[in-house]
């Protein structure tokens, strides 16, 4: 079985799919965590961002594994190495956009994504999972919030881990990523026609799981 949830950044995807998976005992599968693995090496090898196809190369030529550990978080493997925690810097989240807007890129990625959602159940997060991904999905959820919340969320997520940022800072990146994520020629962030819209504007996280799961038990 496939679960796919998509939406914008900070609307809760991650801490739902991961719990979603945890409860259902199937993989689960953060996509976001696979183009900043590839936007950290990109950075790491100081490639140009506009250097299409040194980036397109990169992509080719990269082993991204994700691994889930047993107490439901999950580890990022790039060649080999764990790059959990490295991904999350606030220079990956600001140019992983621009990467992840390379056609070349998406095709690359998104045959990984493929090939890891149907090593068994899985429940996969992003932006086109229902919509280019996995099309045919079994559920299809779309999560969405106020963008003033979306930005709560983020900035106490980045200041829990000890990161020096503002409100105002993190405001910007989702504007940004949020208009490239959903005006780029290839599978732009959009809900899918069947997909189920959810706002957890109001929700809490568990109220959100319940809800999800809910719809997923409904026809099996
Ligand atoms: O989910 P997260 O915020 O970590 O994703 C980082 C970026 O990766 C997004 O802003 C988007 O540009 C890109 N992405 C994507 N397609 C996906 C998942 C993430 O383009 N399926």
């Amino acid at each position: 079985m496939i679960i796919a949830i998509d939406g914008p950044a900070g609307a809760g995807k991650s801490t739902i799919a991961r719990m979603t998976a945890q409860k259902l005992g199937f993989l689960y599968i953060d996509t976001g965590a696979i183009y900043r693995a590839l936007t950290l090496k990109v950075l790491e090898n100081k490639i140009d961002i506009n250097d299409t196809a040194s980036i397109v190369a990169t992509a080719a030529s990269t082993a991204i594994n994700l691994v889930n550990n047993p107490d439901g978080s999950l580890k990022v493997l790039l060649d080999g190495i764990d790059v959990s925690q490295a991904i999350r810097q606030p220079r990956i989240t600001r140019f992983v956009s621009d990467i992840a807007k390379i056609q070349k890129v998406r095709e690359v990625l998104i045959k990984l994504q493929r090939e890891l959602g149907l090593q068994r159940d899985s429940v996969l997060d992003g932006r086109d999972i229902g919509t280019v991904v996995f099309p045919d999905a079994d559920k299809k959820f779309y999560l969405d919030a106020r963008f003033e919340e979306r930005v709560m969320r983020r900035y106490k997520e980045l200041k829990a881990l000890g990161e020096n940022v503002t409100y105002e800072d993190i405001a910007k990146d989702l504007r940004n990523r949020d208009t490239i994520d959903s005006t780029r020629q290839c599978a732009p962030l959009k809900k899918a026609d069947d997909a189920a819209y959810v706002d957890t504007t109001e929700m809490s996280i568990e109220a959100v799981v319940e809800a999800v799961l809910k719809k997923i038990r409904k026809t099996g």
